[in-house]
């Protein structure tokens, strides 16, 4: 079962909210988490269950961060405001960061979330490279032997 992350700005949130429902039965077998305010529409709009975080701006975004670092997010669809400043911005970036870190597939707009959706590596099972950090992890071991 995907679990699938979704976050939308509220610029944005009418357009990932018209994007769901038309993709209503793809989402119902798939566990959605969301930041507070995008996950409470998502289930009503899909009249399905959403693991609600915190609102982005009061660190849902850095909640969803943090799941993807522990590896308990398939999929980010990140509907960001291109034309909207946000007081979170850093946060904003964060997660876009950790997305691009840990390689999960992210969508921030409706085209590629529509490649993502569609396509048929999901079905045959894909599973994404999680990238090895053995050797960041162990970067600092030689030079600060006591
Ligand atoms: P919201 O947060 O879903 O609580 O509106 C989204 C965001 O701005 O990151």
């Amino acid at each position: 079962m995907k679990t699938i992350a979704l976050v939308a700005h509220d610029g944005m949130k009418t357009t990932l909210l018209g994007w769901i429902e038309r993709h209503k039965t793809f989402f119902a077998d798939k566990t959605l988490i969301a930041t507070g305010t995008t996950g409470k529409l998502i289930s009503e709009t899909l009249a399905q269950p959403v693991q609600c975080m915190a609102s982005g701006p009061l660190g849902g975004d850095q909640q969803i961060g943090a799941l993807i670092a522990e590896q308990k997010i398939d999929w980010l669809i990140f509907f960001w405001d291109p034309l909207s400043s946000q007081p979170h911005d850093p946060d904003v970036k964060a997660l876009i960061r950790l997305a691009v870190v840990w390689n999960i597939p992210v969508a921030c707009n409706i085209a590629t979330a529509d490649f993502i959706i569609h396509s048929s590596l999901y079905r045959d099972g894909y599973a994404r490279a999680v990238p090895d950090f053995t050797a960041h992890n162990n970067r600092m071991r030689h030079t600060h032997q006591p």
